[in-house]
């Protein structure tokens, strides 16, 4: 019987294995194995509950609801229902600008104001800042489409206040990478085409809304649904859902796969020999790689070696989360919003805060707590992710006393590192991608997926990780009936 060796047991590799299984449910005559490293599953999706209730995310604790895939997989696995909406009665973003929380002006889509009073009125930009950014609608279209950084085209088309006070902390954020290098064409094509398309965000963007909700108005009304949504208890979840299905002799934890073979049989066919830290070989026909970029480098050295370098040319960066548990008699707090992101250039080490327990039901025992989740690190800060637990406690506590006042002792803190985990897609990475799908098409079942390639987010990774099976599969079922023939 075929089988498909899947590394890496992230949101990726689990959905690759989920795909599987199903079509092994459904019939079809393929084995597989998950290899996965660490002795838990689901990567970066983590969800910390503890006994007395609180509920902290280690990494995501959101996915965007623009993308159908995640809606699709909880629809198969039968937990639609644990999806929850944000609180979004009380959605408020404020951006510390001069030492001062700044509320996001209604209607920001991206890095475009659509709403002219709340741009008026907001004290986020000044005046000329407010111009320059209406000066939009008559510059130009650049002559050539193609790809450009974040900081290129936002100063280019908004200004540089609105590149400093917008789109750094929202949109660079999304990606806590660097604006200087981060790839517009990789993370948000979307700008790019309006520009190309209406000569203008500010006419694209409230175009595109029209339709969007004309499309609204005129398809059946489903579940609420908000910009980001959750799972009740965390995004891990999703994760315990799909572990479930999952055939337990088929999964094997703490396999760190050291390098992955390519053997060319005499007839033409290929096979590949994964080779595990405790000395075990896994034999397969086709191998999915859901591991980052850089950690499937170190896997395929002695297979093909301009693979490596391209692989290797992708960057990753670290971060850490801190999330803090309050009793908010002891804060004098009232956590009316979602939090705060603070712009580079403001001074602080933190990049911003997430008031947990308000953007999300049920993240605290009652309604005598409150919990918040801190970022540290990212592409320009890297170095904080390291700090030891005393000194991250320290600086998250006096950056939080700074800016919101907040002086107690919280009741619970949890500090969650994610040390060069994070793929950036710097300027040409989409050429980059490309490059490696070349090189990866000389490799008959060999098949790359995840964060590191085309959309870091949970809902991209699904995708990409049931594209991957589904192509291995078909290539395993063409190769056994070219072997019947
Ligand atoms: C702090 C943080 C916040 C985030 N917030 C959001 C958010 O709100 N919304 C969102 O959509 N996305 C968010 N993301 C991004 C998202 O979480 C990730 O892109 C996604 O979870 C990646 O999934 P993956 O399976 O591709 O990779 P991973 O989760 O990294 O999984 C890869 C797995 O491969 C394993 N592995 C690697 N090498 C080997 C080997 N040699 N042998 C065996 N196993 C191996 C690893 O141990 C790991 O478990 C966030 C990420 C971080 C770090």
């Amino acid at each position: 019987m075929k089988k498909i060796a899947i590394i890496g047991g992230g949101i990726t590799g689990l959905s690759a294995a989920y795909a599987t299984q199903r079509a092994i449910d459904e019939g079809q005559d393929i084995d597989y194995v998950l290899l996965e490293k660490d002795s838990r599953l689901g990567g970066k999706i983590y969800t910390k509950r503890t006994s007395d209730g609180f509920i902290a995310e280690g990494g995501p604790d959101s996915f965007v609801s623009t993308k159908p895939w995640i809606f699709e997989l909880a629809k198969k696995l039968n937990c639609e229902g644990r999806i929850i909406p944000s609180n979004d009665g009380l959605k408020k973003t404020y951006i510390l600008v001069g030492n001062k929380l700044r509320t996001l002006p209604d209607g920001v889509m991206m890095v475009v104001p659509t709403k002219i009073m709340p741009f008026i009125t907001t004290n986020l930009f000044s005046w000329p800042g407010k111009l320059r950014m209406v000066m939009d609608y008559f510059i130009p279209k650049k002559k050539e489409a193609g790809d450009e950084t974040l900081s290129s085209f936002v100063a280019r088309r908004l200004g540089k206040e609105c590149l400093h006070r917008l789109a750094d902390p929202l949109v660079a954020g999304v990606y806590s990478s660097d604006p200087e290098t981060m790839s517009l064409q990789a993370t948000f094509p979307i700008l790019l085409d309006m520009e190309q398309k209406y000569g203008s965000l500010l006419k694209g963007t409230i175009t595109s809304m029209r339709s969007r909700a004309k499309a609204r108005r005129e398809s059946p009304s489903g579940p609420k649904r908000t910009l980001h949504m959750s799972f009740k208890g965390g995004m891990q979840d999703l994760i315990d859902e799909l572990v479930e299905t999952l055939d337990k002799d088929k999964i094997l934890v703490g396999a760190d796969v050291q390098k992955v073979d390519e053997v060319r049989d005499e007839d033409g066919s290929t096979t590949y020999r994964v080779h595990l830290a405790d000395g075990k070989i896994v034999e397969a026909d086709a191998v999915i790689f859901a591991s980052l970029a850089h950690e499937t480098a170190s896997l395929v050295t002695d297979i093909d070696k301009d693979l490596v370098n391209i692989l290797q040319e992708i960057p990753q960066i670290s971060a850490a989360t801190v999330s803090l548990a309050y009793r908010k008699s002891d804060v004098g707090h009232d956590f009316k919003g979602f939090g705060f992101l603070i712009p580079l250039g403001e001074g602080y080490k933190i990049k911003g805060c997430t008031w947990s327990s308000t953007k999300w039901s049920g993240r605290v025992p009652n309604d005598d707590y409150a919990i918040i989740r801190v970022f540290v690190g990212g592409a320009r800060k890297q170095e904080l992710t390291f700090l030891p637990d005393d000194e991250m406690k320290a600086v998250v506590k006096s950056e939080i006393k700074n800016i919101m006042g907040i002086d107690a002792e919280p009741v619970n803190t949890w500090i969650f590192r994610w040390p060069n985990s994070m793929p950036q897609y710097t300027l040409g990475h989409l050429d980059c991608v490309n490059k490696i799908d070349e090189r990866v098409a000389t490799h008959p079942g060999m098949f790359l997926a995840g964060a590191s390639y085309r959309g870091v987010g949970i809902p991209d990774c699904i995708n990409s990780g049931t594209r991957a099976a589904e192509s291995a599969l078909a290539y395993l079922t063409e190769a056994v009936d070219t072997a019947k023939v």
